[in-house]
């Protein structure tokens, strides 16, 4: 059982990593969702079509590990099944976010026309940001999975993918092609860390396909 206190924090820190997307124009139009792991029994997560900028504590709400709320008068973002699942596959995972950069959303919708299903990120000093990683010359991989509104069937999808990329530390994030990103972290720090650079890799990797 968590302390009052224990629980202001992971709220608090909740709004922050909302916050700094919003900030990085990555959550347009009330878009993206944002979650912490509370316990193994419960989980904090933004409310379906709040403007992340301006989230207070109401706009978060609790539920369960099978995405169901625990106050039944609130409705969770449609993508909760995809919060559960990378809680359950990685053990230290204590946040994610979800946002909807459109470099993301361009990129993948790219290359999966070409029947590319992964971007492979290597030999960019800012891979280091990601946890675990200490070189260059680490190679990144974030899969990507063809959108889809029946968000029951894309966990199914994603589900042996991930599980798989949870024993390798090569994979922080994933993109759902022409929507947006996941990643997650194990403090707040490193939260708001791999959103920033995982965005950024991103672009990078854009501009040197233009230029290349
Ligand atoms: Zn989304």
């Amino acid at each position: 059982m968590l302390t009052m206190s224990e629980n202001k924090e992971i709220s608090t820190s909740l709004i922050s990593i909302a916050k700094f997307c919003a900030e990085k124009n990555l959550v347009p139009a009330t878009s993206g969702n944002f979650s912490a792991r509370i316990n193994s029994e419960k989980i904090l997560i933004t409310q379906s079509g709040k403007d992340k900028g301006k989230l207070t504590s109401k706009d978060l709400m609790e539920i369960d590990y099978s995405g169901k709320a625990l106050n039944p008068s609130e409705k969770p973002s449609a993508e909760t099944l995809l919060h559960t699942q990378i809680y359950s596959i990685f053990s230290e995972a204590n946040f994610i976010s979800h946002f909807h950069s459109s470099s993301s959303a361009v990129l993948s919708k790219v290359l999966l026309k070409k029947g590319i299903n992964e971007v492979k990120l290597n030999d960019f000093e800012l891979l280091k940001a990601l946890s675990g990683v200490s070189t260059h010359e680490h190679t990144e991989i974030i899969p990507i999975f063809a959108n889809d509104q029946d968000i029951a069937r894309l966990a199914s999808k994603i589900l042996n993918t991930l599980k798989e990329a949870s024993s390798s530390n090569k994979t922080h994030a994933y993109i759902l092609a022409g929507h947006g990103l996941y990643t997650w972290g194990k403090t707040k720090a490193e939260a708001i860390r791999h959103v920033d650079a995982i965005n950024t890799l991103i672009e990078s990797y854009i501009l040197e396909l233009q230029l290349s």
